[in-house]
């Protein structure tokens, strides 16, 4: 399966510097940035630079080196932000029945309070 990138989506913008954006930690293939739109005390948007539609389409074709900065990169937010105590949520919408709205990869790393249920 191929997965076709559209090079207009907004996180592309923002990795080209189009739009600003909060960021919390960049390294050479990885961008964690706050969500304009925080569902949470705590709501980063972690991407890879790379141009992955989907959680899929990064497992399946991302790099070695891309996959481990992008995992680094997961565990460094996961530290800075204090979230390992009392922990967190991870989510990747993907597709149409995902709801993904930003078709660029992104995990939402959800913290600072008790999350409610997933019962969708
Ligand atoms: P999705 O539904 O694709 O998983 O989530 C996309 C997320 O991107 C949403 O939580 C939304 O608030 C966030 N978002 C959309 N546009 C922007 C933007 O311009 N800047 C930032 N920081 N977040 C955005």
């Amino acid at each position: 399966m191929t997965y076709a990138y559209d090079d207009t989506n907004i996180f592309a913008m923002i990795l080209r510097g189009e739009i600003p954006n909060s960021t919390v930690v960049e390294t050479d293939h990885s961008l964690a940035f706050r969500d304009i739109h925080p569902q949470a005390p705590v709501h980063i948007l972690l991407i890879p630079k790379g141009k992955y539609v989907t959680i899929d389409d990064f497992a399946a074709n991302a790099g070695p080196e891309e996959a481990a900065d992008f995992w680094a990169t997961f565990a460094s937010v996961i530290e800075s932000e204090g979230l390992r105590e009392k922990g967190f949520r991870v989510i990747s919408n993907a597709g149409e029945h995902g709801l993904q709205e930003v078709p660029h990869f992104h995990l939402h790393i959800l913290g600072g309070h008790a999350m409610g249920p997933i019962l969708a």
